[in-house]
């Protein structure tokens, strides 16, 4: 075989890789032929998962143990994004969500979720698209939540967050796709990860069709992506909320956030 007949592989850095959304994109992506960068804070659970998808698959799987809470941890994987083997997909998905209401919080707690959910997605978005610019291709998602549709929750900051998140990537989005390179927001509803379970969030009221598989999620994204949109709502359940949430009146949303003072008593214990 000739070198020029040697598929060339493509390579992607999927962020919070080791659990839940990210995972299934790292098993979904090795199973279409894709390298791999994962990156999340537990380096066991990350090195488990990429000598089972490089046994099952063949590819290459590094794996970037940092905390991109961090300073460091945004340093280490800039790093990676810009120097050595291209990287042609960026899938940030680290993210958290907290148990206690804004008012109860500790500011600490709200400062990390805001230096993951925002700052290291603004971060290693810019440390990803230059390269990418420069070559003419390759794609940003990140992933946010139907939250950022105005849902009122009353744990606000993390529905501000991933508000930030899509607004974002539909900008950067639109001003890179003239430059051949997509960002686009990915934003599914309630997906069962075990991000609650470990949040201590009770969500034993939550009807059975309410939600979302992690691999649906992944596979309609990535349709999404292809196709070019710059924000993929999956499922046609959280389609319809997501339109209803767009048009629906302020002053109905702020009547239900008032009912959710509830939840935030509640919360507060
Ligand atoms: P998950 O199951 O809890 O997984 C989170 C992943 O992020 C893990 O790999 C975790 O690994 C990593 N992570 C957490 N903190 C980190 C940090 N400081 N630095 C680096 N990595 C970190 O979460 P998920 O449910 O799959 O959620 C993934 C994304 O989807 C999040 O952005 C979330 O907001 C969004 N989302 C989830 C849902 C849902 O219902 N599940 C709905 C809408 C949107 P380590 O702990 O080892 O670091």
């Amino acid at each position: 075989m000739t070198d020029a007949a040697v598929p060339v592989r493509r390579r992607a850095l999927i962020t919070g890789a080791s659990l839940g959304i990210g995972e299934a994109f790292a098993r979904r992506l090795a199973a279409d032929g894709w390298d791999l960068v994962l990156v999340a804070r537990d380096a066991a659970r990350l090195g488990a998962l990429a000598a089972e998808l490089t046994g099952r698959h063949g590819g290459a799987a590094e794996t970037l143990p940092a905390d991109l809470s961090t300073d460091d941890g945004w340093a280490m994987v800039e790093r990676r994004l810009t120097a050595g083997s291209p990287v042609e997909l960026l899938v940030n998905n680290a993210g958290i969500s907290l148990d206690t209401p804004f008012v109860r919080s500790a500011v600490p707690d709200e400062v990390r979720l805001v230096r993951l959910n925002v700052l290291a997605v603004l971060r290693l978005t810019h440390a990803a698209l230059g390269p990418m610019i420069e070559r003419g291709h390759g794609a940003v998602i990140n992933v946010s939540s139907v939250a950022g549709f105005g849902v009122p929750m009353p744990g606000s900051t993390y529905s501000a967050s991933k508000a930030w998140v899509t607004n974002f990537s539909e900008s950067i989005g639109q001003s890179v796709a003239p430059l051949g390179v997509r960002v686009m927001a990915l934003c599914p509803g309630y997906t069962r990860t075990g991000i609650h379970e470990r949040t201590g969030i009770d969500m034993s009221r939550l009807p059975a069709w309410a939600w979302l598989r992690p691999d649906s999620v992944v596979d309609e994204g990535l349709r999404d992506l292809r196709k070019g949109k710059l924000v993929s709502v999956p499922d046609w359940k959280y389609k319809l909320a997501v339109a209803g949430l767009r048009h629906a009146p302020k002053r109905l949303l702020r009547g239900f956030t008032r009912d959710t003072r509830g939840a935030v008593d509640r919360a507060g214990g």
